[in-house]
């Protein structure tokens, strides 16, 4: 269903006849991590995820898997690092 609370027009798979059914009835604005995600959209002064109604939960852990302007690699030690492959492959290009 289309969105009625702060992301209006847009489908999400939580709305409902009742309303927003994720946490307290809304989503949540995007972090840090996200800058540069061509998934957020501002609404009402807010930049918010397209994609996930939580980013502070998809970047807890590691890379958000949604993520247009990073990728996630994991190094020869297990951890998963960070690397913003896309966004620096795009200034390259000169976009
Ligand atoms: S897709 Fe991931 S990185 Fe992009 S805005 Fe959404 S939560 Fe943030």
């Amino acid at each position: 269903m289309k969105c009625t609370t702060v992301r209006p027009g847009f489908e999400c798979s939580f709305m409902t006849e009742k309303g927003c059914s994720y946490k307290d009835g809304q989503c949540y604005p995007v972090v840090e991590q996200c800058e540069g995600c061509e998934r957020t959209k501002e609404f009402d002064g807010k930049k918010y995820c397209l994609s996930y109604p939580e980013p502070a939960i998809k970047w807890a852990h590691k890379a958000c898997n949604f993520a247009t302007h990073v990728k996630a690699v994991v190094d020869n030690t297990g951890k998963v690092k960070v690397n913003p492959l896309k966004a620096s492959k795009r200034a390259a290009r000169g976009r």
